[in-house]
């Protein structure tokens, strides 16, 4: 990342965004589109990682992460422009104008009329991923006014497509180009490998080869003298930074009172097994036999275990002489997907 970064990048890397993913069709079928299979190409719309009944789970989501901001994204969220309007006066009616919003788009239906129906609605910042054939949907935009930028992989062997790019942004003054480390993800990892690509060195996903191309086309600019801002966002700021950071802000506020916090922004707990026995009659007695706070104690939601603070599990281990016990780690998501489990 450089100097001058856009307001979109400074609050993505707070986790303070929460990712508004507006519908998953578009247009454009890049090769790459890491996309997964339950999003890629369905009219789906999630609030992070919440599927989106209703407009109120928006507005609840950016509450459990105490958002700053949303990032709109598809898909391209302009195929489903009413919606798209329609989520950023919400937005900015229920959180105010500081609450920062940016789009992503592939450019191909940013037509004038729309974009100005953006940028009157209030969309702070705007970012194209275009095709040649759709790069004046950006000059459009800096003609109505619009912070607009562009953002793309640096995709290796491909230095001279980027510059030429660049060349083009600088003539219609845009205000950044951010290019990212281009990334294996199960659903692109076919097309990846049959052009050629491969894994970086000691990485999970990075290409070989994305990180040199961004930094010598960044090198090339400033030889040039080009005033443009370019960023790179390598693919560990995704996953160690922006994502860590999110979690962090979403289990401060979603974790129940008997789960601990971990410094990755995962909840713990301790979950007793109890044959036959029903948790639900259980949790008053343990109360009373214990002194452990009946917030402290809580019953799984499928109603098969108990829950309690780790710092009770000795306690628990008392009274429960023929229970199994287990330190559950979880994300702090819609989902909750469990991370690990420790027998204990
Ligand atoms: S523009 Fe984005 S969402 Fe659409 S195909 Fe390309 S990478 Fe996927």
């Amino acid at each position: 990342m450089g100097e001058n970064l856009p307001q979109g990048c400074k609050l993505c890397l707070k986790g303070s965004k929460m990712v508004l993913f507006v519908t998953g069709i578009c247009g454009k079928g890049c090769f790459y589109c890491p996309l997964s299979g339950a999003r890629k190409g369905k009219d789906v719309t999630y609030a992070d990682e919440v599927p989106v009944k209703n407009d109120l789970e928006i507005i609840l989501e950016c509450k459990a992460i105490d958002a700053e901001g949303t990032g709109i994204t598809g898909g391209d969220p302009l195929i489903k422009a009413r919606r798209t309007l329609k989520y950023v006066k919400m937005l900015k009616k229920e959180f105010g104008c500081e609450h920062h919003i940016h789009l992503y788009t592939n450019g191909m239906y940013a037509e004038r009329d729309l974009l100005k129906q953006l940028k009157d609605a209030g969309l702070d910042e705007i970012r194209f991923h275009p095709s040649r054939e759709f790069w004046d949907r950006i000059a459009v935009a800096k003609e109505l006014g619009m912070f607009a930028g562009a953002e793309l992989p640096a995709m290796p062997g491909e230095e001279y497509k980027i510059k030429e790019f660049i060349e083009y942004l600088v003539k219609i003054e845009a205000d950044f180009l951010n290019l990212n480390q281009l990334e294996f993800s199960p659903e692109n990892a076919l097309q990846l490998k049959q052009r050629g690509h491969s894994l970086e060195e000691g990485e999970m996903s990075a290409v070989r080869g994305s990180e040199r191309t961004a930094l010598s086309v960044i090198k090339w600019a400033r030889t040039e003298g080009i005033s443009l801002p370019i960023h790179y966002c390598p693919s560990y700021v995704k996953d160690s930074v922006q994502t860590k950071k999110r979690l962090l802000r979403r289990a401060k506020n979603v974790r129940r009172p008997y789960e601990e916090i971990s410094v990755d922004g995962l909840v713990g707990k301790v979950l007793i097994r109890l044959p036959s026995i029903n948790p639900r009659e259980l949790r008053r007695k343990l109360h009373e036999y214990t002194g452990i706070p009946l917030y402290a104690i809580g019953v799984s939601e499928d109603g098969s275990s108990m829950e309690v603070h780790r710092k009770f599990l000795d306690c628990a281990k008392k009274f429960f002489k023929d229970a199994t016990f287990e330190y559950v780690q979880s994300y702090p998501t819609f989902l909750r997907e469990k991370f690990a489990v420790f027998p204990c």
